[in-house]
């Protein structure tokens, strides 16, 4: 049988060749998009697939300005508009000032994806403050200080129906460990579920002024951020135990989902995490036991 399951599981894929090719639809022309940690990973491919979907995007970066400008020119290669602003997004005063200048130069935000993201990993009982602070710090009051921005700029302008029926679309990165607890991680775990909290809360509080707030949460992703889990044969195939779907995501997984819940397609949808984990968060230990 040529998909065998425990085949496949021991394939790493050598690249993205196993994504579906499916093209952007050209929905998001108009509206100018800001991407948080948009120099490398899941952040990379949703700047180049929103910009592939028609945005204008902002690629925000902390450091390694050399590979934001390298994705303002893929985008630039295909007839997009990209700039790259740096910005710590724990710093209140770094992101009132990224805002400030995207907004000078494209005129307006429409699309904000809040995903940078970090880990600093331990054993619980040696975890250091400092550890917690920097988890913290970047992947939930990051996360409070963009959206807040954006919903300042999307509140202040309102609905434009030239470009979409919304007033603005956030999208938060979350992970499935907004609902899977991970020992070794309680930092990144508590940063997440903290994020899924937000993230409800204000959709809540934002949907009367037509502005959506979703997340995504993504499975294991191939980025730099979880090289390890992925980089051996023996590694991929341990983390395929955990993968239903038996191949691990790529970033354009990610990017596709984000260009959706910030289209007029996904009009009626606000408040939600879309989990792209190829089943991760279905429990697949019960697959074969419970
Ligand atoms: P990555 O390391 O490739 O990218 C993280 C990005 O965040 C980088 O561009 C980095 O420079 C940026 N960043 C870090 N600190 C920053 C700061 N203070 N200010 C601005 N930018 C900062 O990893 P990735 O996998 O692409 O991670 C992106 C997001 O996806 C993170 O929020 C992560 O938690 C989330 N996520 C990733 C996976 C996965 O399997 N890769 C799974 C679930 C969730």
């Amino acid at each position: 049988m040529s998909n065998e399951p425990s085949k496949l599981a021991s394939a790493p894929a050598k690249d993205d060749a196993e994504l579906p090719r499916i093209a952007y639809p050209k929905n998001l022309v108009g509206q100018p998009a800001l991407v948080t940690g948009a120099n490398s990973g899941i952040g990379k491919a949703t700047a180049i697939g929103l910009a592939k979907a028609g945005a204008d995007v902002v690629i925000n970066y902390v450091t390694h300005p050399e590979a934001a400008e390298d994705v303002a020119q893929e985008i630039t290669a295909f007839g997009g508009r990209a700039i790259t602003i740096q910005a710590d997004v724990s710093k209140e005063d770094d992101v009132l000032s990224m805002f400030a200048k995207a907004i000078a130069h494209f005129g307006t935000l429409h699309i904000v994806v809040s995903n940078a993201g970090l880990q600093r990993d331990s054993p619980f009982e040696q975890m250091t403050l400092e550890q917690w602070n920097t988890v913290i710090g970047i992947n939930l009051t990051g996360q409070f200080l963009c959206t807040r921005e954006a919903a300042r700029e999307f509140k202040k302008r309102g609905v434009d129906d030239k470009v979409s029926v919304a007033a603005g679309k956030i999208i938060c990165m979350s992970s499935v460990h907004q609902e899977i607890p991970w020992a070794g991680h309680a930092n990144y775990a508590a940063s997440k579920g903290g994020v899924m909290l937000l993230m409800k809360s204000i959709a809540q509080e934002l949907a009367p002024y037509k502005i959506r707030v979703n997340s995504v949460g993504p499975g294991a992703i191939r980025t730099p951020i979880n090289t390890a889990a992925w980089s051996t044969p023996e590694a991929y195939a341990e983390l395929m135990t955990l993968v239903p779907y038996k191949r691990i995501g790529e970033p354009d997984d990610i990017a596709r989902a984000i260009a959706w819940l910030a289209s007029d397609a996904a009009d009626y949808v606000t408040g939600a995490t879309l989990f792209v984990d190829g089943g991760m968060t279905l429990y697949p230990g019960f697959a074969t036991g419970g």
